[in-house]
């Protein structure tokens, strides 16, 4: 069974096909389309890594899409889960996240 290589989701559907006749898909989760294609993997989380830096940095969800290959749909999804995860973290470790990660630059 293939799974989403943005969200990793296995609630998707057949949505047409691309020009050499291989199925495309769509994923229900976040809305990134994929063709049955072995190359595609999960988002890093290298990817992610580098995506918690430039979210800090204030650059628009578009800038960062762009910049880092993952679909604006995705990357909404992301940042929502992300804010749940931060509130968890400043609960346990206040100022933790922040301030060490403006140091990275
Ligand atoms: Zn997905």
């Amino acid at each position: 069974m293939r799974n989403c290589p943005s969200c990793g989701s296995d609630n998707w559907i057949k949505n047409g096909s691309i020009h050499n006749g291989k199925q495309k898909y769509q994923c229900k989760d976040c809305g990134r389309q994929f063709v049955d294609n072995p190359k595609n993997a999960p988002i890093s989380s290298y990817t992610k890594e580098l995506i918690d830096k430039l979210l800090l940095e204030k650059i628009p969800l578009a800038g960062i899409a762009r910049v880092t290959g993952v679909s604006e749909r995705w990357l909404q999804y992301y940042v929502t889960s992300l804010r749940a995860v931060h509130r968890i973290t400043m609960l346990i470790l206040p100022n933790h996240y922040f301030y060490r990660t403006t140091d990275y630059w």
